[in-house]
């Protein structure tokens, strides 16, 4: 569904990105693993479209993604993106922070859009909480609902980074479960984080970035119990 070809990113003289190949299948939840500075949320805002790439290749579902403009708007629309600070529109009450981009983008009636606003809260386990305010939530909450406006748009392939940072550990799992759900129910989605229990429990494949090259991919199993590299060695050493 997503594929990327022999891509490099750099930020100045800093080589982020080097000959990054990397397929995201329809279905396959994939796990981005590496040490901080690796390169893993570039890899993802790259893939967004959130920064450019020098060179290489990205497609989805074998287009190249577009460059600017309305093209790149209904691009975005078909990746649901899910970071580390929740982002939410604190001025609009949760079913109008899901209901936004529906009705502006994506050119539903405000009803239909409030009833699918509605589905999604359920989902994620809030379907109570539809007319309080972000600031009314718990950071658990509020990411929930993060992912369930991710939704909204219907995309083709969630993207997370780092979604459990910045939340309290009792709230991290109730995050990981909503996301878990979503896999089991085939959604695609590209995941960096370091919740090591999560990539080794719901990851199809486990990609592995050391200093912007992807080094290793495998299944978690075999990603775990049997890195390949030292620097894979090194990194579990210090997360497990
Ligand atoms: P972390 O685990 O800390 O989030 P990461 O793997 O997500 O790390 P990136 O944020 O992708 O790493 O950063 C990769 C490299 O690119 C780092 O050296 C970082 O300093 C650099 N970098 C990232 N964003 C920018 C930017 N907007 N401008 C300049 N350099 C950047
Ligand atoms: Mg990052």
């Amino acid at each position: 569904l997503i594929r990327l070809e022999k891509v490099n990113k750099h930020f100045g003289s800093n080589h982020v990105l080097r000959d990054v190949d990397l397929e995201v299948h329809t279905g396959e939840t994939i796990v981005l693993l590496g040490a901080s500075g690796s390169g893993k949320s570039t890899l993802c805002r790259c893939v967004n479209r959130l920064e450019t790439i020098d060179s290489g290749r990205i497609t989805l579902a074998g287009e190249p993604l577009p460059e600017e403009g309305r093209k790149l708007a209904r691009l975005r629309a078909r990746m649901g993106m899910v970071f580390q600070s929740f982002n939410l529109f604190s001025h609009l009450s949760v079913r109008d922070n899901l209901t936004l981009a529906p009705v502006r983008v994506g050119g539903r009636s405000r009803t239909e859009a409030a009833e699918r606003a509605g589905e999604l809260l359920a989902r994620v386990g809030l379907a109570d909480k539809a007319d309080a305010y972000p600031a009314q939530l718990s950071g658990g909450q509020q990411q929930r609902v993060a992912i369930a406006r991710a939704l909204a748009m219907d995309p083709e392939v969630l993207l997370f980074d780092e979604p459990t940072s910045a939340l309290d550990p009792e709230m991290v799992g109730e995050v990981l479960d909503v996301m878990a759900a979503l896999a089991a129910d085939g959604m695609t989605m590209l995941v960096v984080t370091h919740e090591m229990g999560f990539a080794r429990r719901v990851a199809d494949r486990v990609v592995f970035l050391d200093s912007g090259r992807i080094t290793e991919t495998a299944t978690p199993d075999r990603f775990f119990d049997a890195p390949r590299t030292d620097r894979a060695r090194d990194f579990l050493s210090k997360v497990l």
